[in-house]
């Protein structure tokens, strides 16, 4: 007899089948009860909870993946491996290998990875359709009129197909060929028969799963089969089901209808809700709180209203496991939803598995195969370094990345059995102590790494290189680097912690990759491959391997994919990403064909293809049954913007259930953000309180003039760059700064070899040049040890052009001035009182002092090199900025000398539109000084505005220490807001490298 449970979600379908079960299992028959494997785990504990812990005695609980080994085991049969979905993905690969020469249309693709799996996809449900090759090749040559595209589509498809089975046929059968072979093992021998059947869960059944049902209808003594389905729902959602319907009429046995009435107890908007959802009726409008529709800014705002609803509804009284989330899309789940619920520490299990290739072990293989493909290309190494399963210290590993980013360390470089010599920040001469230590860790580094890898990756290099060997070396290498013990460690850890999930799915972590390596190298071992092949063939088959966990909590939220979750004892039910194209989803023509295509396939008999009108109507199905899910709440959320930037709609289905409520049940989740912004401005104005810098003892306040510049133009730049010390590397070049003191350097040595002898000694041109290229080779030799490429050179060579000119010029000033150079690259420290505890050290370097003797007065000048743009007036001091060479002026002039001024000397490449080397500065107005700067003022190298009475210069003074003591102030109060002066032309937040880190910047997004 077969028993057909017939009714919608929540009818008491599945409490009607556990009663059968109940009587079955007290009259000591013998019981096999189906469910979907995602039910197992609920379904075992309802079974004990119903039977008692002995309940296996004779009630078998299976499902469809499991009941071919069980069958088997009991009839004997299937001897071949099965091929679950990597090893598919492994054949697919090799199948679009071998068809490559015979293909058209796919010619190109059949390495691309998403190529892969689509026809992965499509062979899968053509096998499950009992679809063959052939088949293929009958419908292209129905292909009428000029349609050669699909033909040649067709021919491509059927010809991998072909390769697929071709492989397949050696040493393994995947599900549908199992499905097959126990569809003819229960044809003659049928395991059920005389047994007690039951089977619940399923919305729908696969093409292949259709002949097993069949078999269990003919062989068991009674069927019990629970059927979602209502025939008086006009939708459509419930027509799938009448082909499991028609199939037990066809068999010819008594059937008996059984429509239970023990409806699940929802609230009433919520039942009315479940049956008329799609009815087109809804002549009422709820007011109750049941239903909810959040709209949230950004799905990272809407995971966070998830985990606040989360929060709220425990608060109230109800337990973790009464709530389930749902979404359709995983990327809601995966990097979102989960750090929410981490962050507000909600235990939740997720029904999802996690992708293979992102955890770190086999992201470290694929790193490994990709120094060997990519020659030692600076990203695969570091990527590989910094695995915590590397050789290298966390230390060594950022060190190394430092330096390999900085001096693009590529190729042979890495291996090369030699100590980098180089500065790690760059083009720079005498490294610092930090600098040094800096590369004694890298260099280190260098040397694990370089032991570790180069042997394995020379046998990955190797011409003769095949799939087993390179299977080989990739186990080799993760025992040499010991990762088996490095796992081991890190389960035991997670253990000792409490964290028993998450060591479970380490442990597992390492019998994955083992599987795939061995399925690799049983398969195709003799294949030859290139690094990059392996690379990929390893990564598809990752991408197809899932770790997953069984919940670890008694108490936790589910988490899961619409699709899969099967909510039982659902209370609350919050559906997320209710968004337009993501629920439903849109129906992009799922692999490879288009929908005329996959109307013209079903018209001769290709049935494999899923009708847009069916896959529309499945995910109405899937909505409803998330809706029928709770007893209490229903809330559903949406993101306005994508996570990308792009706007977004509601769903038309979040639309729908809209229509049965009253406006009020949307909201719109704004607290998290009143509260952040609100919090922030006041972390903003507290925040000397948060982090005090004031000095507890005597101290000193050691500041630059380059300091003050930063605090002046922005407290808070200040703050990351000097007391943080966050740095940002960068790759080494002739930079601008660099260039700065390359050029300055040689200006520097010039100006003390002509003036060695106390007095100015002019240079003849050829001694110019040949001093020229003295420095130049010299100064190259100090930072590259004498390893200079193509690339150094050229990035020096530029700067050839400028040299002489600029020698020529300060020749020529210096042959006509009085002013002599005293002290070059002096170092500068003035002592600035502040408190009775406290005083201010202001140190720096002054690139040249001049002095002009004339008539018994002595005259001091600063000069300050700048190879960019840079101008100063008494207006830009009164502001307090430019004042480094002002602060040097008077502290190098001593009683009776006279401040002559200050003067930037542009030496680098002029900008358009003025003479090169230009000087800008405040100098005395009179006219000893003056007659002193002809050859400057004749030649337009030195605007006359630049003069400037002595009372200003007098004025000056008083205002620089003014200023200093000021900065110095608000640095020792830690006042250090976020406040970029408005002053100059360009804000100093363009070239910020604090930016990152910069609330203002998130203020005005938000504004
Ligand atoms: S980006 Fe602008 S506001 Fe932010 S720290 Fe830098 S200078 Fe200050």
């Amino acid at each position: 007899m077969i028993y057909r449970v017939i009714g919608r979600s929540g009818s008491g379908k599945t409490e009607y089948i556990l009663e059968a079960i109940k009587k079955a299992h007290e009259m000591g028959k013998e019981c096999i009860f189906l469910a979907p494997e995602q039910q197992s785990v609920a379904m075992e504990r309802a079974l004990c909870a119903l039977l008692g812990s002995r309940y296996n005695l004779n009630v078998e609980l299976l499902n469809f993946e499991r009941l071919p080994d069980r069958v088997f085991r009991e009839n004997g049969g299937i001897t071949k491996s099965r091929a679950d979905s990597k090893t598919i993905s492994l054949f697919t690969a090799l199948a679009c290998e071998n068809a490559k020469e015979k293909l058209t249309s796919y010619k190109n693709a059949v390495t691309d990875r998403d190529f892969i799996k689509k026809i992965s996809d499509t062979v899968s449900r053509m096998e499950e359709c009992r679809i063959t090759p052939k088949a293929l090749v009958d419908a292209a040559s129905l292909i009428k009129g000029e349609n050669e595209a699909f033909k040649e589509k067709l021919y491509d498809i059927a010809q991998i197909y072909h390769e697929y089975t071709e492989i397949l046929k050696e040493e393994y059968a995947d599900s549908y060929r199992i499905q097959q072979w126990l569809y003819d093992s229960l044809k003659k021998n049928n395991f059920f028969s005389g047994k007690t059947v039951f089977i619940d869960g399923y919305y729908n059944f696969t093409k292949g799963e259709f002949p097993i049902v069949e078999m269990i209808f003919k062989g068991a003594a009674d069927t019990y089969i629970s059927i979602l389905y209502d025939k008086d729902e006009q939708s459509g959602i419930f027509d799938v089901n009448k082909e499991t319907l028609s199939l037990t009429e066809k068999m010819g046995q008594g059937v008996t209808n059984v429509y239970p009435d023990k409806q699940r107890k929802r609230v009433e908007s919520l039942s009315y809700l479940e049956k008329n959802l799609f009815s087109g009726k809804n002549d009422k409008k709820f007011s109750d709180d049941s239903v909810s529709i959040i709209s949230c800014k950004t799905p990272y705002e809407e995971s966070d209203c998830i985990a606040n609803e989360i929060i709220n509804l425990v608060k109230k009284g109800y337990r973790y496991k009464d709530i389930f989330v749902a979404a359709r899309d995983n990327n809601r789940l995966d990097g979102f939803l989960d750090a929410a619920l981490k962050r507000y520490k909600i235990p939740f299990y997720m029904a999802e598995k996690e992708e293979l290739s992102t955890k770190e072990l086999p992201s470290l293989i694929l790193s490994f195969l990709e120094i060997a493909s990519s020659d030692w290309s600076t990203a695969s190494v570091i990527k590989y370094a910094k695995s915590s399963f590397s050789p290298l210290t966390s230390n060594e590993a950022d060190l190394l990345s430092i330096y390999a980013e900085c001096w693009k360390i590529r190729g042979k470089q890495w291996h090369d059995g030699e100590d980098w010599e180089f500065n790690p920040s760059g083009y720079k001469t005498n490294p610092t102590k930090r600098e040094t230590n800096m590369l004694l860790a890298v260099n280190s580094g260098k040397k694990k790494l370089s032991f570790a890898l180069e042997a394995h990756i020379k046998a990955l290099k190797s011409r003769s290189l095949t799939v087993s060997k390179g299977v080989r070396t990739i186990y080799n290498h993760l025992i040499h680097i010991e990762a088996d013990k490095i796992l081991e460690a890190k389960a035991n850890k997670l253990l000792e912690q409490g964290k028993e999930d998450e060591a479970a799915k380490i442990s597992a972590l390492w019998d994955s990759l083992m599987s795939i390596l061995t399925t690799l190298h049983e398969t195709a071992k003799d294949v030859k491959v290139t690094p990059r092949r392996l690379h990929d063939l390893i990564k598809l088959m990752m991408d197809e391997y899932k770790v997953g966990a069984l919940p670890s909590y008694s108490d936790s939220i589910e988490v899961g994919n619409a699709s899969i979750m099967r909510p039982s004892d659902c209370k609350v039910m919050i559906i997320s990403g209710m968004n337009d194209g993501v629920f439903p989803a849109s129906h992009e023509s799922s692999g490879l064909f288009s929908n005329m295509e996959k109307e013209f396939l079903r018209s001769v008999g290709v049935e494999s293809e899923t009708l847009p009108e069916e896959f529309i109507k499945n995910e109405f199905l899937l909505f409803y049954n998330l809706c029928a899910a709770p007893t209490d709440k229903l809330i559903l959320t949406f993101a306005e913007n994508t996570a990308s930037g792009g706007k977004s709609r509601m769903s038309s289905l979040a639309d729908t259930v809209l229509g049965f409520y009253d406006k009020k049940c949307i909201k719109h989740y704004t607290p998290t953000k009143k509260t952040f912004k609100k919090k922030r401005k006041s972390e903003v104005e507290t925040f000397s309180d948060k982090v005090s810098l004031t000095p507890q003892t005597p101290e000193t306040l050691s500041l630059s003039a380059s300091k003050i510049e930063k605090y002046l133009g922005c407290p808070f730049s200040y703050f990351c760059n000097y007391v943080l010390r966050l740095e940002k590397y960068k790759q080494a070049s002739l930079s601008p700064a660099e260039a700065g003191t390359y050029v300055h350097s040689i200006l520097e040595d010039f100006t003390k070899e002509v003036f060695e002898s106390g007095t100015f000694k002019e240079k003849t041109d050829d001694e110019i040049k040949e001093f020229i290229d003295q420095r130049v080779k010299s100064y190259k030799e100090s930072i590259f040890h004498g390893k200079t490429g193509e690339r150094e050179n050229y990035a020096f060579d530029k700067y050839a052009s400028l040299l002489f000119p600029l020698l020529k010029n300060v020749s020529g000033e210096f042959a006509s001035s009085g002013f002599v150079p005293v002290k070059i690259e002096d170092r500068t420290s003035i002592t600035y009182p502040l408190t009775e505890k406290t005083e201010i050290s202001l140190d720096g370097v002054a690139d040249r002092i001049d002095v002009l003797e004339k008539d018994g007065k002595k005259y001091v000048r600063i000069v300050d090199y700048k190879t960019g743009k840079k101008d100063i007036s008494p207006e830009d001091v009164k502001e307090g900025f430019e004042m480094q060479m002002l602060t040097y002026l008077f502290s190098n002039c001593k009683d009776g000398d006279i401040p002559a001024g200050v003067m930037y000397f542009l030496c680098g490449f002029p900008s358009s539109g003025t003479p090169p080397f230009m000087r800008n500065g405040i100098m005395l107005d009179c006219e000893e000084v003056k007659d002193e700067m002809k050859f400057l003022t004749d030649n337009s190298l030195f605007k006359k505005t630049g003069f400037h009475g002595q009372e200003v210069i007098e004025e000056l003074k008083g205002i620089v220490e003014e200023n200093v003591r000021n900065v110095g102030k608000n640095i020792i109060d830690g006042k250090m807001n976020i406040s970029p002066t408005s002053r100059k032309k360009k804000s100093p937040c363009t070239y910020c490298s604090a930016k990152l880190y910069c609330r203002k910047k998130l203020s005005e997004d938000e504004e």
